[in-house]
């Protein structure tokens, strides 16, 4: 039995359409077309490029690194010509939002403005669990995106975050790892007994198309699960 040939990628007429404009084909591998991508970036990088200085000096003092810039509370870049676009970059996140992606935050999800906030929660939450009750988390918080951290490093430095300021039990490098189009997932199983533990930790880190401005986000969601002893 002969395999079928593979279509060359540019004249296939079964592309998926970009799920921002629903004209032109997604590229790829990705769900947009380039010319979205572009747009949708441009914007916001303009203007992260003024506070790009600024970020880094508050994350060098920061021994939370992650998050240090917390998505929800920017302030807005000054309004000149991109005034006219943001109704359109807005009204196609909308779009994006309603029809062809999950939400960005889970309602299950607490959360949390900056990272630091939900590690001392986890932290304190898990320090005072119940061994009668199986123990949940899930928190979350999302940042403005840096251009040269994709999701996979973010979710590393999380993962070390974690690790230092939660006071859950990993092996770092026993990490399950998980690549998708627009998000980068580490699970750890819990090392808390040497005998093995069915507890989890699991870090997702997607791209956050959320904001009504346009900017691109990073959404760091965090879930935990520890059985009951
Ligand atoms: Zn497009
Ligand atoms: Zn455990």
């Amino acid at each position: 039995m002969e395999l079928p040939s593979v279509p060359p990628v540019a004249s296939t007429i079964a592309d998926p359409k970009c799920s921002r404009c629903s004209r032109l084909p997604a590229t790829q591998g990705r769900k947009t077309c380039e010319p979205c991508r572009i747009k949708h970036n441009e914007a916001f990088r303009r203007w992260r490029n003024k506070k790009i200085q600024q970020k880094q000096d508050a994350e060098k003092t920061d021994p939370i690194v992650t998050g240090k810039r917390s998505f929800d509370q920017m302030d807005p870049p000054s309004v000149t010509s991109e005034s006219s676009k943001r109704p359109k970059l807005q009204a196609l996140n909308n779009s994006v939002i309603s029809n062809t992606e999950p939400p960005q935050t889970n309602p299950h999800f607490q959360k949390f403005t900056w990272a630091s906030e939900l590690y001392a929660e986890l932290r304190k939450q898990y320090a005072a669990r119940s061994e009668k009750k199986t123990f949940r988390f899930r928190g979350t918080h999302s940042i403005i995106a840096d251009p040269t951290i994709n999701n996979k490093r973010r979710a590393r430095a999380a993962e070390r975050d974690l690790k230092t300021h939660s006071g859950l039990k990993f092996k770092l490098l026993d990490r399950a790892k998980h690549r998708e189009d627009d998000a980068y997932t580490i699970t750890h199983r819990c090392s808390c007994l040497p005998t093995g533990c069915s507890g989890s930790i699991v870090i997702r880190v997607s791209d956050d198309h959320s904001h009504p401005l346009g900017w691109l986000g990073q959404r760091i969601n965090i879930a935990v699960i520890h059985p009951k002893s």
